[in-house]
């Protein structure tokens, strides 16, 4: 789907938006997401990012390329002057590219006119970089790395960690805010979020404790110890706390209503 996407960038709304039904299907397929998680969670837990920004990324690349002569003789010919180069004012944009004018809505939105255009935007520190590397890696500035632990364990506990970390899981909690049940309540009576499930929720007892004793050397045992790993571990480590977690992720399943350990339920109060 990105294959010489700076060629075809100029598409339509309703283009732009096919497309990223498409990516973003294919995104919640990878993390085992449900349908009723948020575009924001699912870009978020994979480090992907959406298509309209990749494509504005390439043209960057190439541009840079063009301008600085990386690239083919004629593509470099195509670069318009810089506004410092046509006025003998002492303008503030004048380091800018003089951009192309534009009768229709189709030509502005080709590759140069849109693509100076998004140059221009851009600070000076990135559009400056001294080479192509730098250039690269200040556009993806912020950008988040996909954290590779959250896809070694084994699928289901991959994918139980994804719905969790993205606020789909069948905790009553998650199902309530997409309106599928009716309260956000355990059977225990609290509120049924991620911070019960993990550390309070007494029906969970035994495989808590298991829990406990195989990460006790990584104590005190957070929420967002478990979910994310920390980035003072190594991946090994964060791995460890997946894979030990697993266990108790079990419980999420559709059907833990008959598989949780109702037998090692105790009160809130002993526990
Ligand atoms: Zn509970």
């Amino acid at each position: 789907m990105e294959y010489a996407d700076v060629v075809w960038d100029n598409l339509t709304q309703s283009e732009e938006d096919d497309l990223e039904k498409i990516q973003l299907e294919a995104v919640r397929i990878i993390c085992g997401a449900t349908k009723l998680v948020s575009i924001t969670s699912l870009y978020s837990e994979t480090g992907l990012e959406p298509l309209s920004i990749s494509r504005r990324t390439h043209r960057l690349i190439l541009f840079y390329k063009m301008y600085h002569a990386l690239a083919l003789r004629y593509l470099s010919s195509l670069i318009p002057n810089q506004v410092g180069n046509i006025t003998s004012y002492n303008l503030r944009n004048s380091s800018n590219l003089r951009n192309i004018s534009c009768r229709s809505q189709l030509l502005s939105q080709s590759f140069l006119p849109s693509t100076i255009n998004s140059l221009n935007s851009l600070t000076d520190e990135v559009g400056s970089a001294p080479s192509l590397n730098s250039f690269k890696s200040l556009l993806s500035r912020g950008r988040k790395d996909v954290t590779l632990f959250y896809y070694e364990a084994d699928r289901q506990t991959c994918v139980y960690y994804a719905r969790l970390r993205t606020h789909c899981s069948n905790l009553n909690e998650h199902l309530f805010t997409k309106n599928i049940v009716k309260s956000p309540l355990c059977t225990c009576g609290d509120i049924e979020d991620t911070y019960h499930f993990f550390l309070y929720c007494p029906l969970y007892m035994r495989s808590r404790f298991e829990l406990y004793n195989q990460v006790f050397a990584y104590r005190p045992l957070t929420v967002p110890l478990l979910l994310f790993g920390s980035s003072l571990l190594t991946d090994t480590s964060n791995l460890h706390i997946v894979n030990n977690a697993a266990n108790m992720l079990g419980n999420l399943t559709p059907y833990r209503s008959m598989s949780v350990n109702k037998g090692f339920y105790i009160s809130k109060e002993r526990a």
